[in-house]
């Protein structure tokens, strides 16, 4: 049976990658940063702390999903966060809705993503940098590496990223040219964060979260230590609101620490002063990061992945899978995994036939 090659290592590629792994087909994931994960994001800062500085917890309701989130070794914080402060729009009002089911990890959300991908043939440091049908596969451009044939391609993106790689492979499908419209109707909203450490002594918050009612910069603030054991310091992970975000982000700059940087993080600092406190305002060190696809916008999903058939030199032709956060209803990790895991399902169900 042919390999299926995956292109993105965030949950939905690595669910779709996962499901198929587990009905014995031969799966390759291409991933273009250094580890797997995407958006559901841990790093370690001033040593060996960790921090989630893209979702902050996880949450659902799917039996299916908890039931793979209660797989994840490692301690688990469920109900975080339960100490909320403010009454302002969560990033995800769903949430806090009855009947979700909230948890971190101590070791961080990427936790979740680690456990995914263990077994899976992950490539890391592999941008895919274009697509091209040939006969009866899809041509994979990797940068820096040997291009890829497959005759079944997923591509598990933001949705901005996945349209620009269909792009390359015109619009020679009815199928494909409708989907390209489709995505060209759907935007994901940016996240300007910053991560803030602090010195020893700072009073630091009696909460989990807070989404701030009266901040147009700041949408949420997470205290990031206390999901951590005996954490070395305190650690505050600020998200600016989308629309702040979009004014603030620089086009031209992309992951460099600039000048334009340094003003909008002092910006969220500045806030977190005005919110907090003065203690808030001085951290010992800080870290910005811009999510330039962070969530999708509630008026951009899907109900379902996408599975298209290309023309190619024969039937079936190559096939080209579309899934992620926007393809299962929501949004959210939670409609990753469902779309991952229901696109894979797809494909088998297909193959089966
Ligand atoms: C600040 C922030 C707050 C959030 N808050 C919440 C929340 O409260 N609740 C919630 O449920 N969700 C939240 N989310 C959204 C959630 O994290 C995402 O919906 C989910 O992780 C998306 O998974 P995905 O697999 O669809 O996409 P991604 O995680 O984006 O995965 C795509 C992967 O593809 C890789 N990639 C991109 N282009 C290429 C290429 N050309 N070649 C190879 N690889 C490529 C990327 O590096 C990435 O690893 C938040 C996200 C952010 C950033």
């Amino acid at each position: 049976m042919d390999r299926v090659v995956v292109v993105g290592a965030g949950i939905s590629g690595l669910a779709a990658a996962r499901a198929l792994a587990a009905a014995g087909r031969s799966v390759l994931v291409l991933e273009r940063a250094r580890g797997v994960g995407g958006r559901c994001a841990t790093r370690r800062i001033d040593g060996d702390q960790r921090v989630d500085f893209g979702v902050a917890f996880l949450h659902g309701r799917e039996p299916e999903f908890l039931a793979a989130l209660a797989e994840v070794p490692g301690a688990a914080l469920p109900g975080w966060p339960s100490v909320i402060l403010g009454g302002g729009r969560p990033c995800q009002p769903d949430a806090f809705a009855e009947g979700e089911q909230r948890l971190a990890f101590v070791d961080g959300v990427a936790a979740f993503p680690r456990h995914l991908a263990r077994g899976l043939d992950v490539r890391t440091d592999a941008r895919v940098t274009g697509l091209a049908t040939s006969g009866d596969t899809i041509g994979l451009s990797i940068e820096g590496a040997m291009p890829l044939v497959a005759r079944t391609v997923i591509l598990a993106l933001a949705v901005e990223q996945a349209r620009d790689l269909i792009a390359g492979l015109g619009g020679r499908a009815p199928g494909l040219a409708t989907a390209s419209a489709l995505l060209t109707m759907m935007a994901s909203t940016p996240c300007l964060t910053l991560i803030a450490a602090y010195p020893e002594g700072v009073p630091g918050p009696a909460f989990h979260v807070s989404y701030p009612e009266d901040s147009r910069i700041l949408q949420a603030i997470s205290h990031d230590s206390s999901k951590r054991v005996s954490p070395a310091a305190t650690v505050m992970v600020y998200q600016a609101h989308a629309r702040w975000s979009r004014e603030h982000l620089d086009p031209t700059i992309e992951g460099r620490f600039s000048e334009s940087t340094d003003g909008w993080a002092r910006a969220l600092l500045a806030e977190a002063a005005r919110l907090l406190g003065p203690w808030a305002g001085a951290p010992s060190s800080f870290q910005a990061h811009r999510w330039r696809y962070a969530r999708t916008d509630r008026s951009a999903e899907l109900g379902a992945p996408i599975l298209l058939h290309l023309p190619g030199d024969g039937a079936p032709g190559p096939r080209l899978g579309l899934a992620g956060e926007l393809f299962a209803p929501g949004g959210g990790v939670e409609s990753a995994w469902m779309s991952g895991t229901r696109l894979a399902r797809m494909i088998l169900a297909e193959d089966r036939r």
